[in-house]
């Protein structure tokens, strides 16, 4: 029985949910996104072809799946009718996409703000560009407009009045930049707010009825463990929860429980941004696996994605905050064609090996612990059955496993929707 499941990072995001959802959607009637923006991307491949999403639910690519978007999302209509736009062969209306009426609305100045601070800090850039923090930051004081405003113009008129006023001594007094005009604002709401109209409703009592229904519900996170804003490698997460624990609040389910949460993890590491990262390989050790790996550049091709072994401190550590009841490893048919497979199994601190994770702060002084183990060296992409992986495979997952401490179920051997072996 799978009537609530969650699918979530147990890295540093980019670990191949998007792929698992859409897998997975075939025993679920509903996918609901609980947190965060536009500011990441998930990959699909399917037979109705590849789909590059970043804020709608990776159930889109699934006829007959509903897709939601919780009041813990970042809602931006700009991004969300490009993308609804932007989907070939597959058709967004309200009857598979309905957005929560307690979505907080992205705003103009959010991005702006985003790229303001970006250029104050020169070097140290780690943002998105999206507008991310500010929209959570302004969220938290209470100062954005949630999606079911829309319908009551007069209120939305005042309020929006009121935020932009206050927003202007910040873009002006502070960065010294254009202040928004009402003009501005009248044209962003015409133009995008108005075409996400039909979509918003009140998704709670939706979802809660459906639940009773039985329908069966899966909640997708987006980035991983070490980017939740608690939990993570803080200050180099994102502004929002990205656990499991946090699906039921963002999804507008308060008090659901979660019979399922599935973990999904990457058979290397790759982080996208600033922060410690201690398992990193530098230099043409890097660019070689990047290009062994696929992860040359990053969605925007601004940013080099980071990369190194898997981390099994880094693992343990995501799958104990996620909760994770059950993992999937992604991308094992990238490392086919090393003769030793190499893991980061330890971090070395103040000369004493540690295998649990430590203080972000930290992090900076760890140094990593690389073990290998023996590869395969053989296409694996094909295999769909456990018994028939190489033996050396086997032998990667079950150390991983053991290390982890948690069940890998699913070993995904391509990016395609049925490049998959299920275990158990
Ligand atoms: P997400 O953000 O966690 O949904 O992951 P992304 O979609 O951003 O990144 C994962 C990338 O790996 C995508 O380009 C996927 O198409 C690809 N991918 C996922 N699983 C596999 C796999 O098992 N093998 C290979 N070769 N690629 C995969
Ligand atoms: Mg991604």
């Amino acid at each position: 029985m799978m009537a609530c499941t969650a699918i979530v990072g147990i890295n540093w995001g980019d670990e191949g949910k998007g792929r698992m959802v859409d897998l997975l959607t075939e025993a679920f009637d509903i996918v609901v996104r609980f947190q965060g923006g536009a500011n990441a991307g998930h990959v699909v491949i399917n037979k109705y072809g590849k789909f590059d999403l970043h804020l709608l639910p990776s159930g889109v690519c699934r006829p007959g799946v509903v897709n939601v978007l919780g009041n813990g999302v970042a809602l931006d209509p700009e991004t969300l009718v490009k993308e609804i736009e932007d989907q070939k062969g597959i058709e967004i209306t309200p009857d598979n996409l309905k957005i929560s009426d307690r979505a907080s609305l992205l705003l103009p100045w959010h991005r702006e703000l985003d790229m303001l601070e970006e250029a104050r800090l020169k070097d140290r850039k780690s943002s998105t560009k999206q507008g991310i923090a500010p929209f959570y930051s302004d969220k938290n004081q209470k100062k954005t407009i949630m999606a079911g405003e829309l319908f009551y113009p007069e209120r939305l008129k005042r309020h929006l009045k009121e935020l932009r006023t206050w927003k202007n001594l910040t873009l002006n007094k502070m960065y010294g930049a254009e202040e928004v005009t009402e003009k501005e604002l009248n044209s962003w709401l015409n133009k995008y707010c108005e075409q996400i109209k039909p979509f918003v409703q009140d998704t709670s009592s939706y979802l809660f009825k459906a639940e009773s229904d039985h329908k069966r519900i899966l909640f997708e996170g987006q980035l991983g463990a070490l980017r939740d804003l608690d939990y993570g490698i803080y200050p180099f997460t994102t502004s929002t929860s990205t656990l499991a624990s946090y699906a039921p609040i963002g999804s507008g389910m308060p008090g659901v429980e979660i019979d399922r949460i599935i973990g999904v993890t990457k058979s290397y590491s790759t982080c996208l941004g600033d922060g410690p990262f201690v398992c990193e390989y530098t230099g043409r050790e890097a660019d070689q696996w990047r290009e062994m790996c696929g992860e040359k550049m990053s969605d925007n091709g601004e940013r080099v994605v980071r990369i190194g072994p898997i981390d099994l401190v880094a693992t343990k550590y995501g799958t104990e905050v996620q909760a994770a009841t059950e993992l999937a490893l992604t991308k094992l048919d990238v490392l086919s064609n090393l003769d030793e497979i190499p893991l980061c199994t330890a971090y070395k601190l103040n000369g004493e090996l540690i295998t649990d994770m430590p203080f972000p702060a930290a992090l900076d002084d760890c140094e990593p612990v690389y073990e290998t183990m023996k590869g395969w060296k053989c296409d694996i992409s094909g295999i769909r059955n456990w018994w028939e992986l190489p033996e050396e495979a086997k032998a990667y997952v079950n150390r991983i496993e053991h290390s982890v401490g948690q069940v890998i179920r699913w070993i995904s051997v391509g990016p395609e929707r049925h490049s998959i072996i299920r275990r158990g």
